[in-house]
C-alpha cells in the first residue's frame, strides 16, 4: 500500500487553473446533517488553519445552500454516530481569487473518502461505527471503490486496529496528522465527506440511555456480505469446515475478568460434550480469533467490545453474553441487537451474575476503570449497596463504570441452566436449514358482490387473486387477511382466510358501504402490503 499521492498523474497547472476558475463544487444527499453525505470537487483543507475550505467562483455549486443553517449545528456528521458534537463537519468559504495569496495547493488525485473514526481503540466501535459503514458507503457511491483513498480526520493516531482499516482500501489510509507532511493547502480533486449510517444498529446513549437504534435498516444479509469481504482480507477460508464442533470462550485479560475461567471451560466441555477453546485479544492474533469464531458452535464472553466478533459466527451459532453483578442485560444490548438482526440467524443468551458474593469490586481504581473512592462517602455507600445500575447516559456514570469493571465468578450451574433453557436446538448439531423470508405482493383483481337478505341481513361475497410473485415461489403457508370496515367507522372486523374468496355475513347490514382491505401473509409472519381498498355497497 502506498502513501504516495502521485499514483495518478495529474497536470498540476491544469488542476490549479481548474481550481481557480471553477472553485469548489458540492452536491449532497440527505435532508439533515445527520443523514448527509456530500460529494465535492476541489474541496481543500488548510493544514495550518485545520479547516476545510470551499473556494467560490462563478462555477461553484453548493447544494444544499443552507445559509446560516449550515452552522445549526453543522453541515454533516463526519462519523457514523448520530449528531455527536465532536464529529461535525463544516468548511470556511473564500473567493477563488484568494488562492493567489495562499500556499501552492497540493492536489490529491485519488477519489477520497473523508471521515472520522469514532473510537478506533475499541473493537465494537471499530466495526460498528467505522468498518461496516465505510464498506457500505463505498458501495453507495459509484465514484468510490477500493482504489479510493481514506482520510481519517478525527485526529487520533493509527490506533490499535489500523490493520483492519487498511483492508478497506488498496491505498494506505491517511491520518489528519499526516496531511501536514503533504503540504499547507491540500485540495481533494474528487471527494466524499461523511459516512452512511444505514448499517448501524446501536446508539451509545449520548442523549437517551443506550439501546438499539430506533429505525434499524440493516439485516444479517448485509452484515454477512461485509464478513465475507473481511474474511477474504484476513485470508480465512469461507468454506464451512466439517471438523468437530467447539465452543470459543473469548476472555479479557486486563479487567472484567471471569475469575473461574478454567473451571468454566471444563464445565462447558463436559456439559455439552464438545471441545472448548479460550482466546483473548492479548494472546491471539485477530486473524486467528476470527478463524476460530467463524466455525464455532458457541461464543461465550463477558459483555464487552470483543463480542462484536460474533458477527463472524456461522449461522445457527449461539452467542452467550455474561454480565457482572448489578448490570441488567436488558439495558446494554449492542451484541444482542446484532445477534438478533433479521437474517443474522444467531441464537442469543444473556446471563447475569445475581450473587453479590461472586463479584469482585475495585473501588480504589482510577475513575475511568470504575473506581469510586473519589466520590463522597454517602454516594460510595449508595453505589455499593445498589443492586442494579439505574439507566444512565454515556459515558462517565461512576456507578456504571464501577459495576461494569467488576470481575465475576461465574455460577456455572446457573449459566448452563440459562443456556439450556434458551437454546432450542441440540448444541453441536449443525446444518439447520433456514428459509429466507420473501414478502408477498398485493393480492390482485379483487371484487365484491353484495346480496340483501331481508331488512336487516346482507351478505358480501369477496374474491381476489394471488399475489403475482407467489407463482414463482414455494411457500409453505399462504393466508389472506381481510378487514371489513363500515365506511365512516374507525373499527373493522379482521379475518384470516385460507382461500381466495369468502362470503361475509356476520354484522353485514343492508344499504351500507363497506371498505374491504386485503393482504397476503406468507408462513404466518411475512405480511404483505394491502391491495387498494375495495368499496362494496350492499
Ligand atoms: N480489551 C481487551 N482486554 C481487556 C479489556 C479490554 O482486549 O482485558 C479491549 C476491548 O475488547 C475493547 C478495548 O479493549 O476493544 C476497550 O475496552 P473497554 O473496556 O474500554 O470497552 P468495552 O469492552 O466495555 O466496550
Amino acid at each position: 500500500q502506498s502513501q504516495e499521492l502521485s499514483q495518478v498523474r495529474i497536470d498540476y497547472q491544469a488542476a490549479l487553473q481548474a481550481l481557480v476558475e471553477d472553485g469548489t463544487r458540492m452536491v449532497c444527499t440527505g435532508k439533515m446533517h445527520t443523514d448527509r453525505v456530500c460529494r465535492f470537487e476541489s474541496l481543500c483543507y488548510s493544514t495550518e488553519a485545520e479547516e476545510f475550505v470551499f473556494f467560490h467562483s462563478n462555477s461553484s455549486i453548493m447544494l444544499p445552500s443552507l445559509g446560516p443553517r449550515r452552522f445549526q449545528p453543522a453541515l454533516l456528521d463526519m462519523s457514523s454516530v448520530d449528531d455527536h458534537n465532536t464529529q461535525y463537519f463544516n468548511f470556511i468559504e473564500l473567493p477563488a481569487a484568494a488562492l493567489k495569496f495562499m500556499p501552492k495547493p497540493v492536489f490529491v488525485p485519488d477519489v477520497s473518502l473523508i471521515m472520522n473514526r469514532f473510537n478506533p481503540d475499541n473493537l465494537m466501535h471499530v466495526f460498528h461505527d467505522d468498518l461496516i459503514p465505510i464498506f457500505f458507503t463505498i458501495q453507495q457511491f459509484p465514484d468510490l471503490d477500493f482504489e479510493s483513498r481514506l482520510f481519517f480526520m478525527e485526529g487520533w493516531n493509527e490506533g490499535l486496529h489500523f490493520e483492519l482499516y487498511k483492508f478497506m482500501s488498496n491505498k494506505l489510509p491517511l491520518l489528519k496528522e499526516q496531511l501536514k507532511t503533504l503540504g499547507r493547502l491540500i485540495c481533494f480533486t474528487k471527494s466524499y465527506v461523511g459516512l452512511s449510517k444505514s448499517t448501524t444498529w446501536y446508539q451509545y446513549g449520548f442523549v437517551q440511555p443506550q439501546g438499539p437504534k430506533a429505525n434499524i435498516l440493516v439485516s444479517g444479509n448485509e452484515i454477512r456480505h461485509f464478513v465475507k469481504f473481511m474474511m477474504e482480507k484476513l485470508n480465512i477460508s469461507t468454506e464451512e469446515n466439517v471438523a468437530e464442533p467447539y465452543i470459543v470462550l473469548f476472555s479479557r485479560s486486563m479487567n472484567r475478568l471471569i475469575v473461574n475461567e478454567a473451571e468454566l471451560l471444563l464445565a462447558l466441555a463436559q456439559e455439552f460434550q464438545i471441545k472448548t477453546i479460550s482466546v483473548s485479544l492479548e494472546d491471539h492474533s485477530f486473524a486467528d480469533i476470527i478463524r476460530l469464531i467463524s466455525n464455532a458452535t458457541m461464543l461465550v464472553s463477558m459483555h464487552g467490545a470483543q463480542l462484536v466478533t460474533s458477527l463472524f459466527l456461522p449461522k445457527g451459532a449461539i452467542v452467550v453474553e455474561l454480565f457482572p453483578y448489578a448490570v441488567n442485560p436488558e439495558h446494554y444490548t449492542p451484541y444482542k441487537t446484532l445477534a438478533t438482526l433479521p437474517g443474522m440467524e444467531l441464537q442469543y443468551v444473556a446471563w447475569q451474575n445475581t450473587e453479590e458474593e461472586n463479584t469482585v469490586i475495585y473501588p480504589e481504581r482510577p475513575w475511568e476503570q470504575g473506581g469510586i473512592v473519589h466520590l463522597d462517602k454517602v454516594e460510595q455507600e449508595r453505589i455499593i449497596k445498589s443492586k442494579e445500575v439505574p439507566r444512565h447516559l454515556c459515558c462517565r456514570n461512576p456507578e456504571w463504570l464501577f459495576r461494569i469493571y467488576q470481575d465475576t465468578k461465574v455460577n456455572i450451574s446457573s449459566l448452563i441452566e440459562v443456556i439450556k433453557s434458551t437454546v432450542k436446538t441440540k448444541i453441536g448439531s449443525r446444518k439447520q436449514k433456514w428459509t429466507q423470508g420473501l414478502y408477498p405482493g398485493k393480492v390482485r383483481v379483487s371484487k365484491c358482490q353484495a346480496s340483501i337478505q331481508g331488512e336487516t341481513e346482507a351478505k358480501l361475497f369477496v374474491s381476489w387473486q394471488i399475489p403475482w410473485n407467489l407463482k414463482f415461489l414455494k411457500v409453505r403457508d399462504v393466508k389472506y387477511e381481510v378487514w371489513i370496515q363500515e365506511q365512516g367507522e374507525n373499527s373493522y372486523m379482521p379475518y384470516i382466510l385460507s382461500h381466495q374468496n369468502y362470503t361475509f355475513s356476520e354484522n353485514i347490514k343492508p344499504f351500507t358501504t363497506y371498505l374491504v382491505w386485503i393482504r397476503c401473509i406468507f408462513n404466518k409472519t411475512l405480511l404483505g402490503p394491502f391491495a387498494d381498498v375495495l368499496m362494496c355497497s350492499t
